[in-house]
């Protein structure tokens, strides 16, 4: 193995560090941002999700506010919580957390977040302010991946990147996010032609597409970064375990840098969500924005 590995986990830590200094610093001006999540049934992830980043909010110096809601909850009652939410100058974030169950109009409910709340950059105005290069809430994932190239890389300027992937929540703002530091960004997808010679360009690879150990180290430029998004369950020795969507041993003998799975695009994540948090708090209140924790 050649490549330098990128620890998500100690970076995540380290994200969370300054979240939790800037947090200290606004309770100087009597202000303690809060971060309210709204969780529909009671689908297994989505509840280990968001029991962590309960606990990581408060870990910061948050409050945090769950609304857990039956699976049969109508949409006026959900609509209803998230006016609530976004009239409540006590949260500064609102996350309704996705999947919803199959009755409820998902972007109906992500677009009636108040956008200076929407934490988790979802609302079509953050979608538009983003794709504009202008201020956005960026969604956390494809942040915590823009925060780690930068930190290994220094400049991306002009860098070859190509994100694999087109969904909403990941590969499109990665490639807006990539582009906005000025990468040469191409977006690959399912129907993409010659997918291993478009990934052979690539300077960055992000890979995000939820397949497991789709992309092997013959698709890699010698010294490429990449970044795996991907979070599969394989079947492993009569259990489980995760992989990426990169297939790590054979990769990180041609990468420069790889991140692992898991350990890498993971703990960022939520990192993110309580980065944005203070930034959404920041500026609800006028004051300065933490740096090196927005886009
Ligand atoms: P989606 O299923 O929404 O999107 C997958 C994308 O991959 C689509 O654009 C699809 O193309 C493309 N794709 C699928 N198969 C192929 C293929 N054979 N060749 C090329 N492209 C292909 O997934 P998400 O973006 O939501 O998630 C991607 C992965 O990232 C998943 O493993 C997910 O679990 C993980 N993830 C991890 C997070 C984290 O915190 N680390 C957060 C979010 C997601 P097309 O559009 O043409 O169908």
């Amino acid at each position: 193995m050649s490549a330098a590995i990128i620890d998500g986990k100690a970076f995540a830590a380290r994200v969370r560090a300054q979240v939790a200094e800037g947090v200290a610093a606004l309770a100087g001006h009597g202000i303690v941002p809060g971060l309210a999540v709204v969780l529909v049934g009671e689908d297994p992830a989505s509840q280990v999700y968001v029991r962590s980043k309960g606990r990581l909010t408060v870990e910061v110096g948050m409050q945090s506010f769950e609304h857990r809601l039956p699976a049969d909850t109508g949409e006026d009652t959900l609509l209803d919580l998230i006016a609530q939410l976004n009239a409540d100058p006590a949260v500064n974030g609102v996350l309704v957390q996705l999947p919803l169950p199959g009755h409820l109009n998902s972007d109906l409910v992500i677009n009636a977040i108040d956008p200076a709340k929407d934490v988790d950059g979802f609302h079509i105005s953050n979608v538009g302010l983003l794709g504009t290069g202008q201020k956005a809430m960026v969604p956390c994932t494809p942040l915590g991946c823009l925060m780690m190239l930068r930190d290994h890389l220094g400049s991306l300027s002009g860098l070859e990147a190509v994100v694999l992937g087109r969904s909403n929540i990941v590969g499109k703002p990665m490639a807006q996010l990539l582009l906005g530091d000025s990468c040469t960004v191409t977006v690959a997808h399912s129907r993409t032609r010659d997918l291993p010679d478009v990934c052979r360009r690539a300077d960055i690879l992000v890979a995000a597409v939820g397949r497991p150990q789709m992309v092997p180290g013959d698709w890699i430029k010698p010294g490429a970064t990449v970044i795996d998004v991907g979070i599969n369950r394989v079947a492993h020795e009569g259990g489980t375990r995760l992989v990426g969507d990169v297939d790590f041993d054979s990769a990180a003998a041609v990468a420069g840098a790889i991140t692992p799975v898991p350990g890498g695009v993971g703990p960022m994540t939520i990192a993110c969500l309580l980065a944005n948090t203070l930034t959404a708090t920041c500026r609800a209140h006028g004051l300065a924005e933490p740096e090196g924790l927005t886009a």
